[in-house]
């Protein structure tokens, strides 16, 4: 296996920037205009990628839908499942080289990056197999009108060639969360991670090529949005099912692309979510909580509360804790002692964040901590930090208020009653997540279920059982993945009728 990979590992860092190639068809493929990939750290290019063009793009179509007819399609089920399990077992193995690749993408703390996104990144292949084997199929007997019975039962097939598009901020993570499932389903996938941060993606090529996949069941195509490789999968009449996660806009450019070929869709999209502290709550704990949801990967969370409602009679004790978190948190370079903030991921995206800074000060803002830049010296001076910032004062209306940011920030707001804190919660076009802070039982359930969200939280922020319904309501997504609501999604139920 070692030997196979060595022809491969050009995504292993060596001297200057890493090459990161097109994985088509079991191998990595030369072609396709370079463009490079920036350490947001420190704004240095630590790595080349190569954008995929409609032919490349075609023979992954190709080797994908071969795959399907062939060797992949027809694999036993065990099999099937001992190679996503290997699939995990080599990204533990080669843990370092993950977590080096996504630090250099991201510039996000070691820590965190060692504690969340690579654990998960093969948790998932695991959690997936072993879905797949648990499942069943429905079976109903019916009546016949001839005074027989028949009976009908469904089977599963793959949906053939699956195009996953993902985003930068959880890169390995959000992307084989969506890889894993549609794989333990028997599908070939194409994935298009984002142009920010390939490097990952590009390593888990050599991994499934080192644990023996079959050619063409996993490829990756790197490159852009509009009129670059995302178009190409999203308008390819090969494919059959497009599974994103991103921004609610891009997901409904996708909509339009795939319309003409109709194809399944699976989006997992932006939010403006909602936290809501009731005076009842534990408020250390509210504190240090909603802390961690608002500024963990630098606010670079779809499920981040940008908004926080917190009960008059606690608001000001509330304020006073999360600025002290917001202020204990230490910016830096990834490797450096203490350090728990990164940066945003480009100097695009920081200018947009600074952008809405600015704004939340037209708006009226009360600026209680940050609003800028941090001071930084050496490498980290070039790196696209902000200072983790909170607002109060803002009217409700206002745009900091309604719009995603995407950044370490957050607005508190105070409210009086229950029933205004439900609605300021859902006075949002977006659905994708609240955090709930009480003591009151009942107050938790009944809140609880009143948020026009995915999935709500009480006492807690980003607690995954990755076999729970997960996805957005209104404009934060079409669909739900996880455990089998993402096997509903990657196969295709076939009932068989069989009169008796
Ligand atoms: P993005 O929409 O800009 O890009 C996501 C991916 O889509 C990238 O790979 C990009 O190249 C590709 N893309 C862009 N335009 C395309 C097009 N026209 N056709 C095909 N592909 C296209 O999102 P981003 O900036 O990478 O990620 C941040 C966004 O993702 C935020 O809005 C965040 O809330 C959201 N997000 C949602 C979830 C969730 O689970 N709901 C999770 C993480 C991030």
């Amino acid at each position: 296996m070692a030997t196979r990979s060595m022809h491969l590992a050009d995504a292993v860092p060596s001297e200057g920037p890493r090459r990161l190639r097109n994985f088509v068809d079991g191998r990595f493929v030369d072609g396709g205009s370079p463009f490079d990939i920036r350490d947001p750290a420190t704004g240095r290019v630590h790595a080349v990628a190569y954008e995929a063009d409609r032919a490349i793009v075609d023979a992954a179509v190709t080797a994908a839908r071969k795959a399907v007819a062939g060797d992949w399609g027809r694999m036993p089920l065990a099999r099937r499942r001992a190679l996503l399990c290997r699939v995990a077992d080599r990204i533990e193995e080669r843990f370092d080289d993950f977590l080096e690749a996504e630090i250099a993408d991201t510039g996000k703390p070691h820590a965190l990056a060692h504690h969340l996104d690579i654990p998960r990144g093969a948790a998932n292949f695991r959690v997936f197999a072993d879905a797949i084997a648990n499942l069943s199929t429905e079976t109903f007997e019916m009546d016949t009108p001839d005074g027989g019975t028949a009976l009908n039962y469904a089977v599963r097939k793959p949906l053939g060639v699956v195009g996953v598009i993902s985003p930068w901020n959880l890169p390995l993570l959000l992307m084989t969360w969506k890889v894993a499932p549609a794989m333990a389903c028997g599908n070939a996938v194409i994935v298009k991670p984002s142009e920010e941060t390939p490097s990952t993606t590009t390593l888990l090529g050599e991994v499934m090529a080192e644990v023996g996949m079959p050619d063409g069941a996993f490829n990756v195509v790197h490159g852009f949005g509009p009129d670059s490789a995302g178009e190409f999968l999203t308008s390819h009449p090969g494919i059959r099912a497009i599974t994103f996660t991103g921004e609610t806009r891009t997901g409904s450019a996708i909509m339009k692309a795939a319309a003409p070929t109709v194809k399944a869709l699976s989006f997992e999209l932006g939010g403006k979510n909602a936290a809501i502290v009731f005076a009842d709550a534990d408020m250390d704990a509210a504190v240090a909580g909603l802390a961690r949801a608002a500024f963990l990967n630098t606010g670079q969370v779809c499920l981040a509360p940008e908004r926080i409602y917190v009960e008059r009679p606690v608001f000001a004790a509330f304020v006073a804790g999360l600025k002290a978190k917001a202020e204990a948190l230490k910016p830096g370079l990834p490797h450096d002692d203490g350090v728990d903030l990164g940066p945003l991921i480009s100097d695009e995206h920081r200018r947009k964040v600074l952008d809405y800074y600015s704004l939340a000060v037209e708006e009226g803002a009360t600026v209680v901590t940050g609003g800028g830049v941090p001071r930084l010296s050496g490498e980290a001076a070039n790196g696209y930090f902000v200072q983790p910032t909170i607002w109060t004062g803002l009217p409700h209306g206002a745009r900091t208020c309604r719009e995603e940011i995407f950044g370490p920030c957050c607005a508190v707001i105070p409210f009086d009653t229950e029933e205004e804190a439900i609605a300021f919660a859902n006075d949002t076009e977006y659905g994708l997540a609240s955090s709930i802070w009480t003591q009151n039982l009942s107050r938790a359930h009944r809140v609880g279920k009143a948020m026009e969200v995915g999935i709500s939280w009480v006492n807690c922020w980003f607690l995954r059982d990755l076999r729970t319904p997960f996805g957005g309501a209104k404009m934060s997504g079409i669909g739900r993945e996880g455990g089998e609501h993402s096997i509903d999604f990657y196969s295709e139920p076939t009932n068989i009728c069989i009169k008796l």
